[in-house]
């Protein structure tokens, strides 16, 4: 799957004009990928001159979820810890 790299992105534009899916579009000057139409052909990728358009590894939703849970619990965790903490000032 590919991706921009949103925080690199100049919004020149010229990946849109190498898509042969018009899977790119700019939104608030920075280019996003419509993941339904590309096709992974990867010519956004050579026509980048900043090479922000990289590929990662689709992730599940199970694997999403699990993340997301095991997010939750750590944060939880340090909530608790803080309060703890708290307690004893
Ligand atoms: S990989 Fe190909 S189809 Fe997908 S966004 Fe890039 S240029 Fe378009
Ligand atoms: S070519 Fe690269 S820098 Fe230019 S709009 Fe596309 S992703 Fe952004």
């Amino acid at each position: 799957m590919l991706i921009v790299r949103r925080d690199l992105c100049r919004g020149c534009g010229l990946c849109i004009e190498s898509c042969p899916q018009q899977a790119i579009t700019l939104i608030s000057n920075t280019a996003h990928i419509n993941q339904e139409r590309c096709n992974q052909c990867r010519r956004c990728v050579e026509a980048c001159p900043q090479g922000v358009i990289i590929e990662v590894a689709p992730v599940s939703k199970h694997e999403l979820q699990a993340n997301v849970t095991g997010l939750k619990d750590k944060v939880e965790d340090l909530i608790s810890k803080i309060e703890r903490l708290r307690e004893k000032v």
